[in-house]
């Protein structure tokens, strides 16, 4: 199976979005809300529904772009966001992508790539970050029974793929998760270094 493109875009046609919670993190919301910089440049790839954006804008985030390869997905978010200035909504592939951040949040996206894009991932995030930039935000730390997408792992695993790149300064049982995803979330909080 080719998690690409029309992949998506037939989950977002169909409705079948298991994946979104309705709401934003509580762990990623409590992270914003202390984070200085509101002049931060923030990106949030595989956003989905991007409810982080509702976060992001009532803190006075104004530089912020959401990025999400399903049409379907793209167009709700522009009709979302049209009234809000210095959000940029983008369709297109996150490893297509480029730009320079100094924010990046992971909810659900990596997860959703196959695990043999990982490192790459790592590798796109790397790339995409200014020095000192971090990605923040939640990862799985379970396996699941059926074949993803979502992909699980473990912070052994996520340690090998993402030390090479960051400073791992946090990557520990998330204790705000949601109910449903009490005990197999982990908080990251990556820094690019160099
Ligand atoms: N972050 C959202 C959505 C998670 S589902 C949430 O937590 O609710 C994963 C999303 O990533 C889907 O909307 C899918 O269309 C998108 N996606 C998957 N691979 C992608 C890629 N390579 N580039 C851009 N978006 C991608």
């Amino acid at each position: 199976m080719k998690l690409d493109k029309d992949y998506w875009e037939e989950k977002w046609e169909s409705k079948k979005t298991g994946w979104d919670i309705g709401y934003s993190s509580p762990a990623i919301e409590a992270y914003l809300s202390h984070y200085q910089n509101t002049e931060a440049k923030v990106l949030i790839p595989g956003c989905g529904n991007a409810y982080e954006i509702d976060v992001l804008w009532k803190l006075g985030f104004r530089n912020v772009t959401i990025l999400d390869f399903a049409p379907t997905a793209v167009q709700i978010l522009k009709d979302k966001c049209k009234e809000m200035k210095g959000v940029s909504v983008i369709c297109e592939d996150f490893f297509n992508h480029h730009g320079t951040y100094d924010l990046i949040i992971e909810q659900t996206f990596f997860c959703a790539i196959p695990p043999s894009l990982r490192i790459k991932y790592a590798d796109k995030m790397h790339e995409l970050l200014n020095k000192d930039g971090r990605i923040i935000g939640v990862m799985f730390n379970r396996n699941f029974k059926e074949s993803g997408p979502p992909f699980g792992g473990s912070i052994s695993e996520y340690k090998l793929i993402f030390e090479k790149y960051f400073e791992i300064q946090k990557m520990e049982e998330c204790y705000n998760s949601i109910q449903s995803r009490r005990g197999s979330e982990i908080f990251i909080n990556f820094k690019k270094e160099i």
